[in-house]
């Protein structure tokens, strides 16, 4: 699966399937994307390569555990990243320029969802994470 940011300069393939799919509705990834709710997939780090623009990814630390990845010229979140899950890289469903090989199997942090988004599908819903 192909990657970019909305400037383009940013460009990552994720080489193999992701390990599992979910769609966030922290606060966090709600402010962080301007939006109600983030579907990730789970990549292994080790699988995604950077085509062009890495230099162009600054780092937010989110929380003490966190990274989000984001393109400084556009600001494009790019990717998620768990000092406690080290393998991993998690990216947003959205940036894919491609059908994502695994979608959505759960909802995750739906006690923080926002109080006007209404979740309209048959997935589980866990209160936190999983
Ligand atoms: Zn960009
Ligand atoms: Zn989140």
């Amino acid at each position: 699966m192909n990657a970019s940011c909305l400037c383009g300069q940013v460009k990552l393939e994720i080489k193999t399937a992701f390990i599992s799919s979910s769609i966030c509705h922290c606060q966090q990834c709600q402010k962080s994307h301007g939006a109600a709710n983030a579907a990730y997939g789970v990549a292994l780090k080790s699988d995604v390569e950077w085509i062009s623009g890495k230099k162009r990814v600054r780092k937010f630390a989110s929380s003490e555990r966190v990274r989000r990845g984001f393109c400084k010229d556009c600001g494009t979140n790019i990717y998620f990243y768990d000092k406690d899950c080290p393998n991993h890289l998690d990216i947003p469903l959205a940036i894919l320029d491609s059908e994502p090989s695994v979608t959505p199997q759960c909802h995750i942090f739906v006690d923080s969802k926002a109080a006007w988004e209404s979740i309209l599908d048959d997935l589980p819903q866990h209160s936190a994470s999983y």
